[in-house]
């Protein structure tokens, strides 16, 4: 063969390669955050839901606290179409059983029932936002230095009832305490008082990302705020169903909850 022929289909290999080309960053573990690049006009689709792709090429998806079975990536552009899956690692999150306790104390009481209904539609509906906005590209940072004392996943057997797992980190910190931007985005919702939460900020970083900052003293934004990452939202409080001052910090994918470790490293 003509060198200069090789020389061409080694480059129309490479173009063709790379045109199909998709690259993860995040690991394939329960509860994980993963950021995937491919070319811009691509589709993609997880599982069955098409996401979308930024004019860069980049996606998100995230990865269920109790996923058991693989994920697959559907990549669809002008000239292939391909499939990848991906095995989840699975992962051992901490039980903890604590029996004899008051009952008032492991179920709300009756009259708060519509107040709770209420206010989880409402955090439901900022989670399910799905904007253009790309900053859930960027590495995100932790919202304030304290003590990590609760952690992803862990769950508490009450009375012999298993409760809701534990699905932020908490972040112990004096009453008062700034607390950051985790990442760039738009406030979803501000408020003040929710029954479990208290004092509540959700931030969009797009394609389905958000973040949700609980238990707030103070609330320094409100909807529609445009913030940088780093920027001081609020301070860190005891407000809601809280035993003490701490920030409670969420990541979610819509409305599939994931480990805020996963999207810091
Ligand atoms: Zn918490």
């Amino acid at each position: 063969m003509d060198s200069k022929i090789i020389k061409l289909s080694i480059i129309f290999f490479l173009l063709f390669f790379k045109a199909n080309a998709v690259e993860f960053n995040g690991k394939f573990i329960q509860g994980h955050f993963i950021l995937g690049k491919t070319s811009p006009n691509s589709l993609i689709k997880i599982d069955d839901k098409k996401v979308k792709v930024s004019k860069e090429g980049f996606f998100v998806f995230g990865l269920d606290r109790d996923r058991k079975f693989d994920v697959t990536i559907s990549v669809t552009n002008s000239n292939s179409n391909k499939k990848i899956i991906k095995k989840v690692l699975k992962r051992k999150y901490k039980i903890q059983r604590i029996d004899g306790l008051d009952e008032k104390k492991v179920t709300p009481p009756e009259e708060v029932y519509n107040r709770i209904k209420k206010e989880n539609n409402k955090i439901g509906k900022a989670r399910s936002i799905n904007s253009d906005l790309d900053f859930f590209k960027n590495k995100f940072i932790m919202p304030v230095d304290g003590i990590i004392s609760g952690v992803y996943g862990s769950q508490r057997i009450l009375n012999g009832k298993p409760k809701w797992p534990h699905y932020g980190i908490d972040i112990a910190a004096k009453q008062g305490t700034e607390i950051k931007a985790s990442g760039s985005g738009i406030v979803t919702m501000s408020e003040g008082d929710l029954y479990y939460t208290g004092g509540t900020i959700i931030m969009d970083h797009g394609h389905g990302i958000s973040t949700i900052y609980s238990h707030l003293e103070k609330l320094m934004v409100k909807v529609g705020d445009k913030i940088e990452q780093g920027e001081i939202i609020g301070t860190v409080g005891s407000t809601g169903r809280s035993t003490g001052p701490h920030l409670d910090f969420r990541v979610n994918w819509f409305q599939t909850r994931l480990d805020p470790m996963s999207i810091m490293n």
